[in-house]
């Protein structure tokens, strides 16, 4: 094989690294601690963003045995000791109720509930492949608030919001807060946008909405926080428990840039499992 092959993949490593460096920066000590699950299920399906029960259960473990504790979101933006950790369940599906949820609870953790308004209760239109999978229904959400947890929402129907008009933009921020906290009987104060993705007006119409905050998939800056975009970091079927001590501890540093990059990679194709529906 010529040297040249070989030395290629180094370097564009490297660069890639650098480029994350100065695009992204490091990590402030003040960045909230936020991990975001979608599916927790043993049956496979092809965006990765699934988790087996046993995997889960063993980051549970980690969190647990490394003295990390659960809290609302209100505490932890207040409270960045650096033990506090957010575990998001974006798009509430059913199998975090079944499959997660007796696992927080024999750690005597809480987490955040992102349901998407319009699929409370129904299977989602957006996955390719073998499995359709269920949302939570209301009664499970309720269950699960009455037990901690925290509610939020990811709009109505899961769509770029940049790409909507001014009304549906609305239905979307606005009237999806209006219809959870009827449907729950509790205020919700905080947004996630679906697939991370946001613009400036997408921004102000969540703000306009009466929103304290909002989710991004992960942070523009590292460096400063950015109340209506906070970023995450998803966790992937292939995240080991050392990639979850690298994300949870963001150090050493070229290896959470490692990692953080490659959350984003893998985050940025989640964008087009929007555009195909069945
Ligand atoms: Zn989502």
């Amino acid at each position: 094989m010529p040297i040249y092959l070989i030395l290629i993949i180094p370097f564009l490593y490297a660069v890639g690294w650098i480029y994350w460096y100065f695009r992204h920066g490091k990590p402030s000590s003040e960045l909230p601690k936020a991990l975001s699950f979608h599916k927790i299920t043993d049956l496979p399906e092809l965006g990765g963003t699934f988790n087996t029960t046993y995997q889960f259960e063993s980051y549970m473990k980690f969190l647990k045995r490394n003295g990390y504790a659960t809290g609302k979101i209100s505490e932890l933006l207040k409270d960045r000791s650096g033990k506090k950790v957010l575990i998001f369940f974006d798009d509430a599906y059913e199998n975090v109720y079944l499959k997660a949820f007796p696992i927080m609870k024999k750690f005597g953790f809480t987490g955040v509930l992102c349901p998407i308004v319009d699929y409370i209760g129904r299977e989602n239109q957006w996955d390719r492949g073998i499995n359709r999978f269920k949302h939570m229904t209301r009664e499970m959400l309720i269950e699960m608030k009455e037990e901690g947890f925290e509610i939020i929402s990811h709009s109505s129907s899961h769509r770029d919001l940049r790409k909507l008009t001014d009304g549906e933009l609305e239905t979307e921020t606005a009237g999806s807060k209006k219809k959870l906290e009827e449907i729950l009987l509790t205020e919700i104060d905080y947004f996630i946008y679906p697939f991370g993705l946001y613009d400036k007006r997408v921004k102000r119409a969540v703000k306009n909405a009466g929103y304290k905050g909002a989710f991004a998939s992960y942070n523009e800056k590292n460096n400063r926080i950015d109340r209506f975009a906070i970023g995450r970091n998803t966790m992937y079927i292939i995240d080991t428990l050392f990639d979850l001590k690298i994300i949870i501890e963001r150090k050493p540093l070229f290896l959470f840039g490692h990692e953080d990059q490659k959350g984003r990679i893998i985050n940025w194709f989640s964008r087009f499992s929007g555009v195909i529906k069945i």
